[in-house]
């Protein structure tokens, strides 16, 4: 295939430090689901780890696993689904942190004859994911206190998720937050971390930030649809589709890939490509084929950007014609695609 998805590792650093600054003095956790939004997790988690990033967030077990064969024994991973029981000696023998969010967890550790687990509490603080109930809260406090006397858990935090679409929703979830932090407190529970941002309101909003930010969108450059831009937020995309012409003919210039490869067909039509002559529209995107409109002396090898950095589009740009997210057109692009990583 003649396509790859090239990744600029300095504009990775940048954003690194960018987002370090914008939610200081809390410490950004670098969130990594997803092989780092499709980024290559093993690259950008070595990269993060050498910029000073000491917070990972990697959703589950065996991706925390593979974190902390990569960062060595000095970060702290923070993982967030756990299946039962096997994944919690599995996550601790990892030395991971793990988010709480069933009390069921809770009896499993139990029972687990392992070391001491890292437990970040998570409160439902109503996107109902997963989450502890704040009418369960008190007896998963009292569970819990139970596991830390008896050396079985550490209670190394309380966390929440929030939607980040309100100002209005997200203050009512940071207010049950708030009161289930104070009931851990009053239980005799002195977590050292309280966390429940992610990038937009981590960036956007002081009172979120407490210890630690969740940040993953804006760690790679990918904005909000329909919220600031790229230079308002002082973020740079890491990544570009870039794709060689594989054939020329009147009608128009092909490309080998398509929506397998994960560009959407409902882009067809809707949006330029920067190539050599200038910006072209993309005329049709089939399932292994993409036509552009042709320019005079095109030619097989020609490179087109087709969205991302030095791209005329970027993820979020071409989500917004499709009213989706930045995250949903970088996570399509197909592992096929081979990851190259520049600067
Ligand atoms: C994905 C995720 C994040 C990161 O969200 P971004 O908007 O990409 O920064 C943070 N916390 C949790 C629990 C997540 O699942």
């Amino acid at each position: 295939m003649s396509a790859e998805y090239r990744v600029d590792l300095g504009a990775f650093r940048q954003n690194l430090r960018r987002v370090r600054e914008a939610v200081a003095p809390a410490a950004h956790m670098l969130v990594v689901k997803d092989d780092a939004y499709a980024h290559g997790l093993e690259t950008l988690v070595r990269e993060a780890r050498d910029e000073g990033v000491r917070w990972f967030g990697a959703f589950d077990v065996a991706t925390g696993a593979a974190v902390r064969a990569i960062t060595g024994p000095d970060a702290r991973i923070f993982v967030w689904l756990i299946g039962g029981a096997d994944d919690l000696r599995a996550g601790v023998a990892a030395d991971l942190d793990l988010g709480i969010g069933d009390e069921a967890l809770l009896d499993d550790l139990a029972a687990l004859s392992a070391a001491p687990a890292r437990l970040h509490l998570k409160i439902d603080t109503g996107l109902h994911r997963n989450g502890i109930r704040p009418e369960r809260w008190d007896a998963a406090l009292t569970r819990t206190a139970e596991l830390v006397g008896q050396g079985r858990a550490v209670l190394e935090g309380i966390w929440s998720h929030i939607s980040e679409a309100s100002d209005a929703d997200d203050d009512d979830a940071r207010a049950l937050f708030l009161a289930a932090r104070d009931a851990a407190r009053a239980a005799g529970l002195v977590p050292r971390y309280s966390h429940l941002a992610a990038s937009a309101a981590g960036f956007a909003r002081g009172e979120f930030r407490e210890d630690l930010v969740r940040v993953g969108a804006f760690s790679y450059g990918i904005r909000p649809a329909g919220g600031p831009g790229e230079a308002e937020l002082g973020i740079e995309p890491i990544a570009a589709l870039v794709a060689t012409v594989t054939a020329v003919g009147p009608a128009g210039v092909h490309l080998d890939i398509g929506s397998l490869h994960g560009l959407p067909s409902a882009l067809s039509g809707r949006f330029d490509v920067a190539t050599p002559a200038g910006p072209r529209r993309v005329e049709a995107i089939g399932a292994t084929s993409t036509a552009v409109a042709v320019w005079d002396d095109a030619r097989v090898g020609d490179e087109i950007a087709v969205f991302g950095r030095g791209a005329l589009r970027s993820a979020t740009d071409l989500a917004e014609l499709i009213d989706t997210i930045g995250e949903e057109i970088a996570l399509r692009v197909s592992p096929s695609i081979p990851r190259v990583y520049r600067g």
